[in-house]
């Protein structure tokens, strides 16, 4: 399980993953995950994106954090949690369907994406 330094307390490994969404591979990555981290000192709370490719000669896997508005965050809160399976990549609900857009290159568009 990876971790995270809460960039509010800089507390070291103090985030967890409090909601996830899985979504479906694109062009570049196997795994997509899109997560709401929370902080367990201070009152922190962001969104995480986790990609793991297992294509070429070695996996490799990116965890980003970014720096997103509070209401971002509850918004995307709320749309997880309208999801009847966010565990599963598969899911075809309209959460699914808005945060697993891909573009005209079959590349994942919340990616570089922004609120
Ligand atoms: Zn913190
Ligand atoms: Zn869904």
């Amino acid at each position: 399980m990876m971790s995270f330094t809460c960039p509010d307390c800089q507390r070291p490994d103090s985030l967890h993953i409090t909601h996830k969404l899985e979504l479906p591979p694109d062009g570049r990555s196997d795994e997509i995950s899109l997560q709401i981290v929370a902080c367990d000192d201070c009152e922190f709370r962001g969104m995480a994106v986790y990609e793991e490719s297992r294509r070429g000669a070695s996996d490799s896997w990116h965890h980003d954090g970014r720096m997103v508005a509070a209401a971002d965050v509850e918004r995307l809160t709320n749309d997880i949690s309208q999801c009847p399976q966010p565990g599963s990549s598969r899911c075809d609900c309209e959460v699914h369907e808005t945060y697993g857009k891909t573009n005209e290159y079959g590349r994942w568009v919340f990616r570089y994406g922004s609120f």
